[in-house]
Parts: C-alpha cells; sequence; structure tokens
C-alpha cells in the first residue's frame, strides 16, 4: 500500500473548476446530452472538438494512402504516420525518442499486447524459461501470454507461466514476493500500470527493482496514458502498450512503443497493409489536446471525483465497493482511486443496478470487467471517470445509489 506523495483531495475540485468547465465545453457529445452522464471511461473516451475537426480536415483535404505515392496527399499521409510516431515517443517521454525504440500502431491495447506475445516474446524464449503475469488484471493482459506458451509448446519449447503476486489487502503488486519468485530463467514480466476494476495505480516503479535490470517488462497502460502523466524516463520498462481510443483518439486506435534494448528488437510481423490514417491523425490531435489540457491536472481531476464518489459511499451499508479499503477513509493517507470506482450493491444484482442507473440517464459498465482467471468471479458496476465529469453527475449517480 502506497501514500501519496501529493495526495489528491476533493478540494482540487474546487481549485481545478474553471479549468475544468472550458474543457468539458469542448466534447459536443458531453455538452449535447446534458441529461445524460457517460460515466464509462474505462472503457473508451469520448472526443474533444479539436480531435473531430482534424479528423474531418484530413478526410477533406489529404485522405490518401501512407508509403506509397509520389503526389501531395500521399506525402502527406506518410508524414503523418511517421510524425505520430515521434509524437507518441514523445508524449510518453521516451528519453531519446525513436533513436532506437520504436513505436507500432494498433487497434488498442489488445491487439498491442497480442503483438508483443506473437511477433516478440517467441523469439526471446528457450527452453524451460519462466514468465511472470498478472491474472488479476484485464484479461488482455494474461490470455496472449498463455497463447504464446501454447505455440511455444507445439514448437517443443516449454515454458512455465507464473502469477504475478499481489498484496492482499491493497489488491496493488507485491515486489517482495515478485523478487522470491524471480530465478536465472525468468526471462518476462507482463505488468498493468492502473487497474481497470480497482483504480489502483499499482506502482509500478517498484517492478524493476523486483525483477533485476535483466527481464524485459511490458506494460499495459491502458487505463493511464491520457488519465495521468506517463513517463518512460521514470518508468524502466521495454514495452508500454495503450488504447488510442480511451486516450481522446478515434476508436480503433492504439500503440505499442518498444524500447529494444533488452533481448531481440520488436519487428511487428505479417502484413501491415493500410494504417489507420484517419485514427492516427486523431491520436495526434489527441496527443497535442492532452498535454495542452495537462495530463497532472487531468489525473487531480478524475481522483477527486472518484473521491467524491467514495466518500458518499463511505458508510452506506447497502455497497461494497471493491479495491483497497484502506483507502476508502476520507481522511486515509493512502492513495485514492484514480478515476475508477467499482462496487456492489448487496442485494440488487448489479446487472439490475446498471439498467436502473441507465434510466437515470448515468451510463455505468455493468459486469465482470474482463478481468483474468485470479480475477473477481461476480459482476459488478463500474463507474470510471475523465476530465469532462463534473461534481453534479456524481452528486446525481449518489442521489439515486443512496435511495436503492
Ligand atoms: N488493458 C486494460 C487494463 C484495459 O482496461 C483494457 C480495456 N478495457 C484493455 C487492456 C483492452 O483495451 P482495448 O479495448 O484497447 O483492446
Amino acid at each position: 500500500m502506497t501514500m501519496h506523495e501529493e495526495r489528491c483531495t476533493v478540494h482540487d475540485l474546487d481549485e481545478l473548476q474553471d479549468w475544468q468547465r472550458e474543457l468539458r465545453a469542448q466534447f459536443p457529445i458531453v455538452t449535447g446530452s446534458p441529461d445524460l452522464a457517460y460515466l464509462d471511461s474505462a472503457a473508451t473516451s469520448q472526443k474533444p472538438r479539436a480531435v473531430l475537426d482534424t479528423v474531418q480536415r484530413y478526410l477533406t483535404t489529404a485522405n490518401a494512402n501512407a508509403g506509397r505515392g509520389t503526389y501531395t496527399w500521399a506525402n502527406a499521409t506518410t508524414a503523418l504516420v511517421e510524425r505520430t510516431r515521434a509524437r507518441v515517443a514523445r508524449f510518453l517521454g521516451d528519453p531519446a525518442p525513436l533513436e532506437r525504440s520504436g513505436v507500432h500502431f494498433t487497434s488498442g491495447a489488445t491487439e498491442g499486447l497480442r503483438a508483443v506475445a506473437r511477433d516478440w516474446l517467441p523469439h526471446h524464449l528457450r527452453d524451460g524459461d519462466e514468465i511472470v503475469v498478472p491474472f488479476a488484471d484485464h484479461q488482455a493482459n494474461a490470455l496472449p501470454w498463455l497463447e504464446a506458451r501454447d505455440l511455444l509448446a507445439q514448437r517443443g519449447v516449454r515454458i512455465t507461466v507464473r502469477e504475478l503476486p499481489y498484496e492482499a489487502a491493497s489488491h496493488d503488486y507485491d515486489p517482495a514476493a515478485l523478487a522470491d519468485l524471480v530465478t536465472e530463467r525468468t526471462a518476462f514480466l507482463a505488468a498493468t500500470h492502473v487497474h481497470h476494476v480497482y483504480g489502483a495505480d499499482m506502482n509500478v516503479h517498484r517492478l524493476r527493482a523486483a525483477v533485476g535490470p535483466r527481464v524485459p517488462i511490458c506494460l499495459d497502460a491502458a487505463q493511464s496514458v491520457g488519465h495521468l502523466p506517463v513517463d518512460l524516463g521514470a518508468l524502466d520498462v521495454d514495452f508500454l502498450v495503450f488504447s488510442g481510443h480511451k486516450a481522446m483518439a478515434l476508436p480503433g486506435t492504439g500503440a505499442v512503443w518498444a524500447r529494444n534494448a533488452r533481448g531481440p528488437g520488436f519487428r511487428p510481423g505479417g502484413w501491415s497493409g493500410t494504417p489507420n490514417t484517419c485514427g492516427i491523425a486523431s491520436l495526434e490531435a489527441a496527443l497535442d489536446w492532452l498535454d495542452a489540457a495537462g495530463p497532472d491536472r487531468i489525473r487531480r481531476w478524475a481522483t477527486a471525483l472518484a473521491a467524491r464518489l467514495t466518500d458518499g459511499l463511505y458508510g452506506a451499508e447497502a455497497y461494497e465497493v471493491l479495491g483497497c479499503q484502506e483507502s476508502l477513509a476520507p481522511d486515509s493517507a493512502v492513495q485514492r482511486r484514480e478515476g475508477i470506482v467499482t462496487f456492489r450493491h448487496r442485494r440488487i444484482s448489479s446487472n439490475d443496478l446498471g439498467f436502473v442507473l441507465a434510466s437515470h440517464g448515468l451510463m455505468v459498465r455493468a459486469d465482470g470487467h474482463c478481468q483474468g482467471r485470479a480475477g473477481e468471479s461476480e459482476s459488478s458496476v463500474r463507474v470510471s471517470l475523465h476530465v469532462y465529469n463534473t461534481p453534479e453527475e456524481i452528486d446525481r449517480l449518489l442521489a439515486v445509489l443512496l435511495t436503492l
């Protein structure tokens, strides 16, 4: 369990309110439906006007295929793709942008993690190696590694998949238990930056010391990129995978950043075909927008909204809030949830609760949240927040929840 260095509190909502109001006004889908509250940004984010305008401009002034032309539009598209690779590296704080590292575009985090599992991992592992993966995180960060194991087994290469250990109380990783698990055959570690159900920052900066300097680390940053500052200079990881569509870009966008410093270089295999040029244009615009808005302020806002919700549910007998319990006390010094709060009603099924909330215009996610095999076995309701959400939306949600 980690104490917050600079603790986000509900007071951030007062301090940031003018800044937030101006940003919220830039989301046409949000301002166009004032009776609805979109509370499912962990699934995908809404898009600011700057991103929508960029896509429209691209399609009406420069749409062509990339990498194959001699004419202006094709060259502009090729330049866009290359510029966006560099933009991704810069956004993530790549310490030596694209000198040795690389950025590969994907349709989202799932495809990114599968690309690492399919195109890099099998070339790196030897018979008898071990890999460590998180079975209580999103299954997109578990299944691809099991598929890689099975693929290798067909070729006679047997590897062992070990479970990344968690601290029971906080659901955070347990670096001491991880260090005990590491042997000279440990060849890879997969981890998650922010948990998509518990909203916990998984303190992944502690993992490098636990595994030592040799083991490649792949980080699933689907719930952190676009939500909080991400700094590759500080995170000594080898792959960082994220969803562009959760970070204000169009659906069907995402990327893998590869450091290319431990093991073979990452070369995505197969025929690449035509890239998602519109999606890439949207990603460049989205990263510009996020940098201008300020990832640190976005984090403070979403965390403060989540704290308003957990404070409101604190002591409500009918609800069980999932994840670290110690952080729920309004005066706790333990880190609070990063804009994601998941709970169950003790008597009403989560599915029914989802329908009740929808009938009040409150759009939440009610299901099992694709957790891996060590995750929650029962459904729950997840509220996930972004910069366009407001304290009034949280109060509306609480007003319904607390009457049930
Ligand atoms: N990892 C995490 C932590 C996620 O929350 C999600 C999306 N819910 C994914 C991976 C999969 O991302 P995508 O939808 O971009 O494939």
